[in-house]
């Protein structure tokens, strides 16, 4: 995963973090709920008042990604770990409405 030195890094830290947890606590599951569960607290921020926590917020570049590409289904149930890459460049444009 490479890092933009301006960026927030908290995304990225709570991600891995979620992966641990997931990996330390939960039998191997399959590739989508552990990274879908990841990229859900990837989003975890607390408010500036210090008293709410936040958790699944839109995350801007899924909304970017997902206007452009699509994953079919079928590849995202069926990834494996090994897969990530081919599942990432086995995209298909989505259906735009008639
Ligand atoms: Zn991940």
């Amino acid at each position: 995963m490479a890092l933009d030195a301006r960026a927030d890094p908290y995304p990225v830290v709570f991600h891995e973090f979620t992966h641990l947890f997931i990996e330390a606590n939960l039998a191997a599951g399959p590739l989508w709920f552990a990274e879908g569960l990841a990229e859900y607290y990837s989003s975890f921020n607390v408010s500036d008042d210090g008293k709410h926590a936040n958790v699944g917020r839109v995350v801007a570049r899924h909304v970017l990604l997902l206007r452009n590409r699509w994953v079919p289904l079928d590849a995202v149930l069926s990834a494996g770990h090994g897969v990530r890459a081919r599942l990432l460049t086995s995209v298909v444009p989505p259906r735009r409405p008639g």
